[in-house]
Parts: C-alpha cells; sequence; structure tokens
C-alpha cells in the first residue's frame, strides 16, 4: 500500500513512512493511493469475531508489508486487550432503545476514545524504531485528550520522547492532570499561554521548518498520522458486525472538532460498510457544521465550551475529505489550502457540496442544550453522557426516521468532565478505581510561550530532569 500527499506534491511513503512521518512535506495529510474495500460477504464473515480479529481485517491491507503477519496480530492482541481497555468488548454497545445506541469508546487507559489509536501507534513506533535502531520526538498539541492518550502510549519507551503542549488553563482538571502525574524521562508535557489553535499552529510550524524536523527526528501523534485514522476506521466496523452490516444499514453521530473520528467513518464507508450517514456533532466551535450548511469553510474565533476536547476552529483533518470532494486533484488541494491560509476561508464548490451533503449532516450544540441533553438521558433512559457524547446524542435527532439503527459515539467517559455533568443533571460520576487516587499524585510540567524559537530550542536541547 502506498500513501500519497493530500497536496500532490510530497514523496510517496510507504505505512512505516507514514507512521514515522505524520504531516507530509508539502503540508498536505497522507493518504491511501487507494482505499481497499470489502465485499458483503467478507462483512458477513466479521459476526461474532474479537475486536482484535476485526482489527486484524480491517489494519492488514492498510500495513501491507511493512509489518509481518505475527507481528502485527500480537501487537493488536496485546492492544485490544482487557489488559489494556477495561471491557471485555472493548468496544461495547449500550441499546438507549428500539432504535438508538451508544459506541462507548471511553474503556482505555485514559478513558477517552483516543486510546484506540495511541495505544497502537505506540506499540508501532517501538516496533519501527528498534528495527532501525532510530530516535523519535514526538511533538504534539492537545485540547485535553489527545495528550494524555499519547503520552500513555509512549511512557517508558526507549526510542521515544514525547513533548506535549496543551492550552494553559483550557483543558479540565482531570485532562490536565492524566498528562502532567506521568513523571518519566520521556515525557515533557508544556502549557502554553495561548488557544488549542495556537498549539496547533506552534507544532505546524515546527514540522514546516524541515531542518529542525530531520534534526530532531520530528513525529507527529495528532490526529494527522494516517495510523490513527487507521485504527479509528476498525470500532465502526466492529459496530456493523454486532448491528448486522452489511443486511442493515447504519448511521453514525459522531462529535468531531478536528474531523478525525468522523473521518475515519467515512473511510470505513469507503471500504464498503453500509453507513447511511455520518452525523458532524459539533460545538459552538462550528467551523464543519457551517461548512456543510454554507459551502464555505470559515475560520471562527474559538469559544471555550463544556466539550474542550472540540474547541477547535481549523479540522485539519478535513484537508482528506477535500481532497476526496476535489476528484484527488492535489493541485486544487494546494491552492484552496493556500487561499485559506491567506483569506481564513474558501468556498467548495457547487458538486463538492452536493457530495458532501449525500454523506452527512451537521449540527451545531451549544451549552445550554448540551446541558440539557444530559439531562434528558439520565431521566429517560438513566444514561450518563459526557458534554461531548451529548452533543452527538443531539445531533442524532438530525437522522432520517427509518430503522437503520442509530449509533452515538460516546468519545469520553462522563468523570473526564465531572463538574459539568454533575452541574447539568446532578449526577457525580466516579473515578475508575484504577484513577481514584488522581488527585494526589505529584504533578509537573513547564510553561512556555506561544513562541516557535523558545520551543525549538526546549526540544533541541532537551529538559533536565
Ligand atoms: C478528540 C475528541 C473529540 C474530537 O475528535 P476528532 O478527532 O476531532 O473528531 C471528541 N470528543 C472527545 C472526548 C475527544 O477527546
Amino acid at each position: 500500500m502506498k500513501y500519497i500527499s493530500t497536496r500532490g506534491e510530497a514523496e510517496t511513503l510507504d505505512f512505516e513512512g507514514v507512521t514515522l512521518t505524520g504531516l507530509a512535506r508539502d503540508g498536505g495529510l497522507y493518504v491511501p493511493e487507494m482505499v481497499p474495500s470489502f465485499s458483503h460477504d467478507e462483512i458477513r464473515a466479521m459476526a461474532g469475531n474479537t475486536y482484535a480479529e476485526i482489527a486484524y481485517r480491517v489494519i492488514k491491507p492498510f500495513v501491507g508489508t511493512t509489518i509481518d503477519n505475527a507481528s502485527l496480530k500480537r501487537m493488536l492482541e496485546e492492544t485490544y486487550s482487557t489488559d489494556t481497555f477495561r471491557h471485555p468488548a472493548v468496544a461495547p454497545l449500550v441499546q438507549l432503545n428500539e432504535r438508538d445506541w451508544v459506541l462507548e469508546l471511553f474503556h482505555g487507559p485514559t478513558l477517552a476514545f483516543k486510546d484506540f489509536a495511541l495505544q497502537l501507534l505506540g506499540r508501532f513506533f517501538d516496533h519501527f524504531t528498534a528495527r532501525k535502531e532510530r530516535k523519535l520526538t514526538i511533538l504534539g498539541a492537545t485540547s485535553g485528550d489527545t495528550g494524555s492518550a499519547a503520552i500513555e502510549a509512549c511512557r517508558g519507551r526507549d526510542n521515544v520522547t514525547i513533548y506535549m503542549l496543551h492550552p494553559k488553563g483550557r483543558v479540565s482538571d482531570v485532562q490536565r492532570r492524566q498528562m502532567t502525574t506521568v513523571i518519566e524521562p520521556n515525557v515533557v508535557n508544556i502549557a502554553i499561554d495561548g488557544t488549542f489553535d495556537d498549539c496547533q499552529a506552534l507544532v505546524k510550524e515546527c514540522f514546516n521548518d524541515l531542518s529542525f524536523r530531520d534534526e530532531v527526528g520530528l513525529t507527529a501523534v495528532n490526529s494527522i498520522n494516517w495510523a490513527r485514522v487507521m485504527a479509528q476506521v476498525v470500532y465502526y466496523f466492529t459496530t456493523g458486525a454486532a448491528l448486522g452490516a452489511p443486511d442493515r444499514t447504519l448511521s453514525f453521530s459522531v462529535p468531531t472538532g478536528n474531523f478525525g473520528d468522523i473521518y475515519a467513518g467515512y473511510i470505513a464507508r469507503q471500504m464498503g460498510l453500509p453507513i447511511e450517514k455520518l452525523v458532524i456533532a459539533t460545538n459552538s466551535n462550528d467551523i464543519l457544521a457551517r461548512t456543510l450548511q454554507t459551502g464555505t469553510y470559515g475560520r471562527g474565533d474559538v469559544h471555550a465550551t463544556l466539550s474542550p476536547s472540540m474547541d477547535i476552529q481549523v479540522s485539519s483533518n478535513f484537508e482528506r475529505m477535500m481532497f476526496d470532494l476535489a476528484s484527488r486533484d492535489g493541485a486544487a488541494v494546494k491552492r484552496s489550502m493556500d487561499a485559506f491560509g491567506r483569506d481564513g476561508s474558501i468556498t467548495l464548490t457547487s458538486e463538492a457540496l452536493e457530495t458532501a451533503r449525500q454523506i452527512f449532516n451537521a449540527l451545531q450544540v451549544d451549552d445550554e442544550a448540551t446541558k440539557h441533553v444530559i439531562k434528558t438521558y439520565v431521566d429517560t433512559c438513566g444514561y450518563l453522557a459526557d458534554p461531548h457524547t451529548a452533543i452527538g446524542l443531539k445531533a442524532m435527532e438530525t437522522l432520517p426516521e427509518n430503522n437503520a439503527p442509530h449509533i452515538t459515539l460516546a468519545t469520553a467517559h462522563p468523570v473526564k468532565f465531572g463538574s459539568a455533568v454533575e452541574a447539568a443533571c446532578g449526577v457525580k460520576p466516579k473515578l475508575p478505581e484504577h484513577m481514584s487516587d488522581l488527585f494526589d499524585r505529584k504533578e509537573a510540567y513547564l510553561t512556555l510561550a506561544n513562541d516557535k524559537a523558545a520551543l525549538q530550542s526546549l526540544v533541541r536541547d532537551g529538559v533536565s530532569p
């Protein structure tokens, strides 16, 4: 399997190359040259398989020959086991009523869906670096959950040092502590004076500085890394296998900010899973919903909301979608992204908008509505949703009334946003046992201005313990 850049200029890479590179050198994102697809019989045959077995079927074609079959199987079995995910189903489905379901993606080590991809990515890093005796510097930006999931995935690994930026004072206490209480020589937490978009821009600038990038062996763990998208495709298939695909169609509502999780659903659909609609569920940082409504992808101001992991106004992965909407014309995507960089907005062609609307619905849900949904679901079905999941539940209402199962992705455990949940419905979610001492653990992090040079010298020189 070969991977090409959405901007058409960077060199073609194999799976190992894209896993270790992240962002393409022309500023684009890597996508598979051809998305593999399954026949109906192949999808039917997934019924009754374990999560790890379905993961193997879905992931193998993307990995190609870069990992031998036995090692890939072993890594998948280790990742998607009850040692890592504290639920025997790994990604359990909870039925809310006759038609509606919740897919719980928060039983991993950091209680959010990002563990699904990052626990696997950490093992890929080990596998590829051990073979080459290479050192990697992971640099990432987090609005909350990516950071802790990446840190858990990399902690203690021999050839990897991780620098994780978070916007100072803009992540929840649980989220911050899940990162800053990991005291390991290869983990550096940095609070940036700025927003998540500032953090992400700093990371992008470091990646676009090619000499710096080579000097320190920079690697991304943000959802721009193809391997993350790939790992997330799996749970759409496990859900399909459980709920009767391909003989029934499904629709998913996906709380999203960076267009990562929902883009994985789009790939599952490309691979043959009969998905009728994917719903883009956003908070009031609604660039994606506005794009679908108006056809214009235009930057807005970032607002702090009850669902901080989606407080994003530039959705990196949307470029991958644009690439397909532009009939995979890299030069056209490059022109569009240059225009976006210059003007802060671009307008989709009417064909592109029409295609997007066939696949996606969208809804923006503000904080008031989010609180109302949390309360309603506790009262009507006894289900306690975190604010991100609640946005998904609300957006599920945009789906057509039919018998296709409607599934909302539950992206975080309610305890991660415990005070918001308690304020909304009066129920205080509890920390799971393995985390009950989180607020007693020691924290360590550095604070830095929003300044590329300062960040680069920190990464170059390392941090003395
Ligand atoms: C990261 C995150 C999201 C958004 O994920 P995208 O990759 O931006 O789609 C939603 N909910 C939670 C809890 C998250 O951590």
